[in-house]
């Protein structure tokens, strides 16, 4: 039975499809939503179909980004013979946060999983390999300490370790199955500094 009208149902099982939100969730959002101005409620539907139409992926790093080329692409600030290799665009955040590094990076969208079916096919590492066909000095791999990192950073190592281009990993300060955004700004950068060339 339809305890509402059909209107907020469908509200419901929109938010409810979101990553981290249950039913509880989003029937207390959707109420939220109902009972907000109309303008508001505008807004904030204007800005999610607005981020979903201009972002895309930057040609180069493959992040995240509203325009061709991602700004730390385009930087003439940034090493770009130093690449950091993460898993999401959330773990390059992380990394930008310390301000410390100053390389760029390749985000792979994903890692390995056998188990869930995830192949290397299936996540940006082709355009790893071809960007390392430019002057590309080092490679840090910064995937998460999870099964499916250490997976994909063996994967990487054996297919970059014959071009001679040098190969580290960042020490393992960081928590195993850690997710890198958790971790402080001290951990990350210990961990970057830390790094161990395989
Ligand atoms: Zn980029």
């Amino acid at each position: 039975m339809d305890y509402y009208r059909s209107q907020i149902s469908s509200l419901i099982e929109e938010l409810g499809r979101l990553p981290g939100i249950g039913p509880k969730s989003a029937q207390r959002l959707a109420f939220h939503i109902i009972n907000m101005p109309k303008d508001q409620v505008q807004k904030l539907s204007s800005t999610i179909l607005e981020a979903r139409q201009k972002v895309a992926y930057c040609k180069c790093c493959c992040t995240l980004t509203d325009g061709e080329i991602c700004p730390i692409c385009a930087s003439e600030k940034r090493d770009h013979s130093t690449i950091m290799v993460v898993e999401n665009s959330r773990d390059l955040a992380a990394y930008e946060k310390t301000g410390k590094y100053d390389g760029v990076y390749h985000v792979l969208h994903g890692a390995i999983s056998p188990m869930l079916g995830i192949g290397p096919g299936d996540i940006r590492l082709k355009e790893l390999m071809e960007r390392l066909q430019g002057d590309v000095k080092e490679l840090i791999l910064a995937t998460n300490s999870s099964l499916e990192g250490e997976t994909t950073a063996m994967y990487i190592t054996k297919l970059v370790k014959p071009t001679g281009i040098k190969i580290s990993k960042i020490a393992s300060g960081v928590p195993v199955g850690g997710d890198l955004e958790y971790i402080d700004e001290v951990t990350l950068l210990r961990a970057l500094e830390g790094r161990v060339e395989l």
